[in-house]
């Protein structure tokens, strides 16, 4: 398909076992919109056959896209591979492993229709304790410090403008601050309360420790480039 109204990215590493459940789910809502859309499954060097598995849903799906790395590059670098590829106007974002839930797509693109970017925010987190108060404790001081107001950057249920790709600068982390680096660039985001779901099958990739210190430093990074961001008023340019 050359131009479908939408397109999907999905980053995933080692989630062979929620793979096939995944295309149940994304077929069953997807079709109910009466839009044209691709997959892009993007295997972020999974070493459980995912690829394998991938290959041959595509045998009887063709919108399914498989982007396949070589190693584990980070889910930043597996989002900037999947946007390049993403021929949709539309980009939709989400995890591999069902904790977000494609029946929420529909409320994400109703919000599209006044905002460039719409962030998904699990408002009831089914994550183990420890996962949850890092994040209100991640949250609090992320919105603090880079003087935001997004309730939730961690969840990966977003939606986007594909024009927001075009001006932002992709680096490792910037998943976790996509609403920020695009209201500096003029889009209009807002949020909006999702479902969220315990994982059923696989392993989190992520804890505090492999987290917490990179997350830091890169917050630091977009609070000094918020704060230097140019901006001045013309009163006459002749
Ligand atoms: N993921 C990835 N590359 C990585 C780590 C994670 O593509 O190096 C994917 C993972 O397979 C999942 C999504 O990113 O689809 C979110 O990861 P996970 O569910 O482990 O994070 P959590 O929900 O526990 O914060
Ligand atoms: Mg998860």
């Amino acid at each position: 398909m050359n131009n479908p109204e939408l397109s999907i990215v999905i980053p995933l590493y080692n989630e062979r076992d929620n793979l096939i459940p995944l295309e149940d789910k994304l077929e069953a809502e997807l079709s109910k919109l009466n839009l044209s859309y691709e997959i892009i499954l993007i295997d972020d060097g999974s070493v459980d056959g995912s690829a394998h598995l991938i290959e041959s849903l595509q045998k009887h799906n063709p919108r399914i896209r498989l982007i396949q790395f070589g190693h584990n590059h980070g889910q930043s670098a597996a989002f900037s591979a999947g946007f390049k590829a993403a021929r949709g106007q539309i980009i939709v974002t989400l995890d591999a492993d069902l904790q977000n839930n494609p029946a929420d797509i529909p409320l994400l693109l109703e919000k599209m229709q006044d905002y460039d970017v719409v962030c998904g925010w699990r408002h009831k987190r089914n994550d183990p304790w420890i996962k949850r108060v890092s994040s209100i404790i991640g949250n609090a001081v992320r919105n603090k410090l880079s003087e935001e107001e997004i309730a939730d950057t961690g969840c990966s249920l977003k939606a986007f403008r594909r024009e927001c790709f075009d001006k932002v600068k992709f680096f490792k982390g910037m998943h976790r601050f996509f609403p920020t680096l695009m209201k500096m660039e003029g889009f209009r985001v807002t949020q909006v309360k999702v479902s969220h779901h315990p994982r059923l099958h696989g392993e989190s990739k992520y804890n505090i420790r492999n987290r917490l210190f990179s997350s830091f430093l890169d917050l630091m990074a977009i609070r000094w480039m918020k704060k230097r961001q140019i901006n001045y008023d013309i009163i006459k340019e002749d």
